[in-house]
């Protein structure tokens, strides 16, 4: 599948918000938003005026699918998965979005960023339920056990990853065992308990395409 392979801070630039594409680097002073970096583009200012809903919704809707690391068309697949799930569909696309086997690997701690997850996984270093899994949009179930391969524990950039666990905790609806590097997948996780999304108004992404 199809992915963005530019810069990632002018994706940050262009939504004027951090989407915390990068590890460590987001959280410091060398981070373009916390430097008040401009949109990207010639004429920045001419961008900055009162938007219409529509370009109200289209942000919102871009800010979702790239923090996700998402190119339109399967975000746009997503979206109509989760309109046809019973329940609200905002929530149901948070939900998918959550369950993808790279967005897990990265909650996992066993990466610093979705670009990186996603890597771990097409190269083989995954399992799931004891079978490898090299599809990022795989999605995971509630109650999947979810570990990297043997032979690639001692993997660098894993080990690396790792230290970032005490700095952010973990996530309610995945058990991780740091030191065998694998967890289980608990459940779905509730609109709410995803925090790192709270200012995302999903239900903008909805009216976008449901026009
Ligand atoms: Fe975005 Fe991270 Fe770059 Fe900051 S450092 S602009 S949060 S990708």
């Amino acid at each position: 599948m199809a992915r963005y392979t530019g810069p990632l801070c002018r994706l940050c630039r262009a939504e004027q918000k951090k989407l915390f594409l990068k590890g460590d680097r987001c959280k410091s002073d060398k981070c373009a938003i916390n430097k008040k970096r401009t949109m990207p583009g010639r004429d920045p200012k001419a961008r900055t005026g009162k938007r219409s809903d529509y370009g109200i919704q289209l942000r919102e809707k871009q800010r979702l699918k790239r923090t996700y690391g998402m190119l339109e068309k399967q975000f746009r697949l997503f979206f109509e998965r989760a309109l046809r799930m019973p329940g609200i569909t905002g929530e149901n696309l948070v939900g998918l979005l959550e369950r993808r086997l790279d967005n897990v690997i990265f909650r996992m701690h066993f990466a610093v960023n979705r670009n990186q997850s996603r890597q771990i996984v097409q190269h083989g270093h995954v399992l799931v339920n004891g079978r490898t899994v090299n599809i990022p949009s795989y999605l995971v179930k509630a109650g999947d056990e979810i570990e990297i391969k043997e032979s690639s524990k001692k993997m660098n950039i894993i080990k690396d990853a790792l230290k970032e666990v005490a700095k952010s905790g973990h996530y309610p609806w995945i058990s991780v065992d740091v030191d065998a590097l694998k967890g289980t997948f608990i459940s779905v996780p509730h609109r709410n308990d995803v925090t790192d999304l709270a200012d995302i108004k999903e239900q903008l992404v909805v009216e976008l395409y449901s026009k």
